[in-house]
């Protein structure tokens, strides 16, 4: 459908912004919905996160989604805010509830979703490792603690963002390596074996802590195969990557700014070549 004086403008707002997958995912979502939409990227300058809000509004864009370094600025900024939001202080999606811009945080869940979708197992109940204290093992930690984890050992290279972390649960502690064995799940939430990262041929972890049994997220996408999942698989673990966590949080946000349910098989599509990853 070409765009035309009716269509709904939707976006990514970010800097810098054009290597986003988002359009791809978004654009492919709304082909498959049928709906008159189109979903472009907005490279805004680093100084105007604070009106991003009211860019919306002015404009009457369908929907926003936010990334660095603007997640903090519309948490701000917005109307109102989620509990997630209230709680991370930082926020991915703008949407509309009436004539409120409110913001909300879909990475966390997203990873939810998508280990669901991956492994087939609920997280209700599990022991939960989750490696990092950046922002996105902050939204993992808090939602994996809403989907009913047991427990949520948070291991991180500088302590007191592990401890800051660990604040967004109540069943969250801070951790060393060791305590990975014991875990069920085990999340690699920093850059570490990411192209393009600071140490993209390095496992966060020693081979040593995971074993046969353990389900191995690494957020990571790129490479397809990161060090971390060759070592679990190794060690007879099963692993996956991070675009499970990238679509569903993008299918989140069109829930959010369609109500409709999303299509996750033409996301899927969208981004994972003909053949799958390897
Ligand atoms: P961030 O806020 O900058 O946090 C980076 C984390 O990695 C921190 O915990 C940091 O530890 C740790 N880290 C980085 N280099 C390290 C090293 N050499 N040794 C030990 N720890 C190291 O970044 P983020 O936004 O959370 O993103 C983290 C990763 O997740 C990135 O690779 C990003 O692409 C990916 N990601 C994926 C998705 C998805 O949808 N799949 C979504 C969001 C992010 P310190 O606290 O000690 O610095």
């Amino acid at each position: 459908m070409s765009p035309s004086g009716s269509t709904v403008v939707a976006g990514v707002v970010g800097n810098p912004v054009r290597h986003s997958k988002s359009p791809a995912l978004h654009n492919a979502a709304y082909r498959a919905l049928g709906l008159d939409w189109t979903y472009v990227a907005f490279e805004v300058a680093a100084e105007n996160g604070h009106q991003i809000v009211e860019a919306m509004r002015t404009l009457g864009l369908g929907g926003v989604s936010v990334t660095m370094p603007f997640k903090q600025a519309v948490a701000e900024s917005a109307d109102r805010v989620t509990p997630s939001v209230e709680r991370l202080g930082v926020a991915n999606t703008l949407f509309w509830d009436g004539d409120d811009i409110v913001a909300d945080s879909t990475d966390g869940d997203g990873f939810v979703a998508a280990h669901r979708q991956s492994f087939g197992t609920s997280l209700d109940g599990v022991a939960v490792a989750v490696i990092g204290a950046g922002g996105a093992a902050r939204s993992i930690i808090e939602a994996v603690g809403r989907a009913g984890a047991s427990e949520i050992a948070v291991i991180n290279r500088t302590r007191s963002a592990a401890v800051q972390a660990a604040e967004l649960a109540s069943v969250a502690y801070v951790a060393e390596p060791e305590a990975v064995s014991a875990c069920q799940v085990v999340v690699n939430a920093t850059s570490i074996g990411m192209t393009g990262g600071p140490d993209p041929l390095s496992s966060p972890l020693d081979a040593r802590y995971l074993n046969e049994g353990q389900q191995v997220a690494d957020i990571v996408y790129q490479p397809a195969r990161t060090p971390l999942m060759r070592m679990a698989e190794q060690q007879g673990a099963t692993s996956d990557n991070g675009l499970g966590m990238l679509i569903h949080q993008a299918a989140l946000q069109i829930e959010r700014f369609t109500g409709l349910e999303p299509p996750v098989e033409a996301m899927v599509a969208a981004v994972v070549p003909p053949g799958g990853v390897s």
